[in-house]
């Protein structure tokens, strides 16, 4: 299961169904510009490592390339390839004026002293120097990479450059040109796409249940936004462990309790299930928050939740959107779920160039301005071409890439 195969699947099911310019399709169907670097960092040991790192530029029809950076040991080319392509699609879904790109390092970042963590981020600037920039590409955080490795980007190319130029990078911490709200953005965005689908499924907030994988930054701030609003949350999964209790989980104490332990393993008051178990789970609602390739042909058929809100890219294969759609399952995918995450990037952005910054509210009511109105402009267009929503989604975004690409000539 390649997710840069899995990623053009999806795109040759969109453009056949919506006739898309066959020139637009052909540019769609490989990145601009990879560009490929070997970083050497100096250890503490006083020895030199190189690490292997990437930056995708995969499609710039409606602006500058936009994507984050994954610190991770598995990182691959066709990975970096698939969420480039991906950001390309989530930005247009959105509205934003921005295309798509990703970058990567084959790294295990927990391994790293934080001075080693801070001269490979540099290092990571000063090997893409040349083609980033707030005007050509803005590289964000993604899986392990933090609001401190932002800081360190941005510091970086301002001083390689001569002069502040923060807009570089998105996600920076609050004291350097970082946004209100951008912590919780990815999260929030989905809690308002989910209000949504549930009204359309005829659930209500207080009787809904929820199964959630993943416990970092997008799913445990999902988890916490919904136990707020009252959703019963019964299941949670993280990298070691997989724990339920029918009668919902206190999302405050399993913080507390991962924040101590490490891991959710041994939650007072719920049992262990395994990865079979939770996804065949009786709950109206699965969250995929963690990692690419979880719902498949193999487990898709268990599924009995009527809403699968991707929070994660990538998730679910296109053999399993094929069994959830037949099912009736309405699946919400990731390039309009998880797209609150750019949507407020791209807000930390314009504050940047304009040096010009908002409050959490502003912030919050435009997020919720783009991302309910998109929700719902996708739900039309799948009964209208008789289609999934991930599909439909696709739909959008290409008619305003090809537009843009048409204009442009
Ligand atoms: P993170 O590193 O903060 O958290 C990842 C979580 O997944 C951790 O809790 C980890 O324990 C868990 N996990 C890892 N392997 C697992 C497994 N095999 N089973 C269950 N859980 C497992 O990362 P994140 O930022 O929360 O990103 C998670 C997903 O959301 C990724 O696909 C990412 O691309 C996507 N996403 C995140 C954002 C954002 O703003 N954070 C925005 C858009 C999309």
């Amino acid at each position: 299961m390649n997710a840069y195969d899995n990623a053009m699947r999806q795109l040759e099911k969109a453009s056949q169904l919506m006739n898309l310019d066959k020139d637009v399709l052909a540019k769609l169907s490989s990145p601009e510009r990879i560009v490929m670097a070997s970083l050497p960092v100096k250890m503490d040991d006083g020895s030199l490592k190189i690490f292997q790192a990437y930056r995708v530029q995969y499609n710039s029809a409606r602006g500058p390339y936009k994507g984050g950076i994954r610190f991770h040991p598995q990182v691959d080319l066709d990975e970096v390839k698939a969420l480039g392509f991906w950001m390309t699609i989530k930005c247009s879904v959105v509205g934003i004026p921005m295309g798509g790109g990703k970058g990567g390092v084959i790294v295990d970042p927990k391994a790293l002293s934080q001075g080693e963590l801070e001269r490979l981020s540099r290092a990571w600037i000063g090997a893409f120097r040349a083609v980033i920039g707030p005007e050509k590409d803005v590289p964000a955080p993604d899986v392990y990479t933090t609001p401190q490795i932002m800081a360190w980007m941005a510091d970086e190319f301002s001083k390689l450059e001569g002069k502040p130029a923060i807009g570089v990078v998105t996600g920076k911490p609050l004291e350097y040109g970082g946004s209100l709200g951008r912590g919780t953005s990815t999260a929030m965005g989905g809690f308002y796409v989910l209000s949504e689908a549930i009204k359309e499924k005829g659930l209500e907030a207080k009787k809904t249940k929820v199964a959630i994988q993943g416990f970092g930054n997008a799913g445990a701030t999902m988890a916490h936004i919904l136990y707020e609003a009252g959703y019963k949350i019964v299941a949670l999964a993280d990298s070691k462990s997989i724990v339920y209790n029918d009668k919902g989980i206190n999302i405050d104490e399993a913080e507390n309790y991962k924040k101590e332990k490490g891991s959710l393993a041994g939650l007072e008051g719920t049992k262990e299930i395994s990865i079979k178990e939770f996804f065949a789970l009786d709950v109206d609602v699965i969250i995929p928050a963690a990692l690419e390739n979880q719902i498949t042909k193999d487990n898709a058929n268990d599924i009995k939740a009527k809403i699968v809100l991707e929070l994660a890219n990538g998730p679910s294969t296109p053999e399993a959107d094929e069994i959830m759609f037949n099912k009736g399952i309405m699946l919400v995918p990731d390039v309009l779920a998880n797209a609150g995450g750019v949507t407020v990037s791209y807000f930390e952005w314009l504050q940047n160039i304009s040096n010009n910054y908002w409050s959490e509210e502003e912030v919050d009511a435009e997020l919720k301005e783009r991302m309910i109105p998109s929700f719902v402009e996708i739900l039309k267009m799948s009964k209208e071409y008789k289609t999934d929503l991930r599909t439909a989604a696709f739909i959008l975004s290409l008619r305003r890439i090809e537009a843009a690409a048409k204009v442009r000539g």
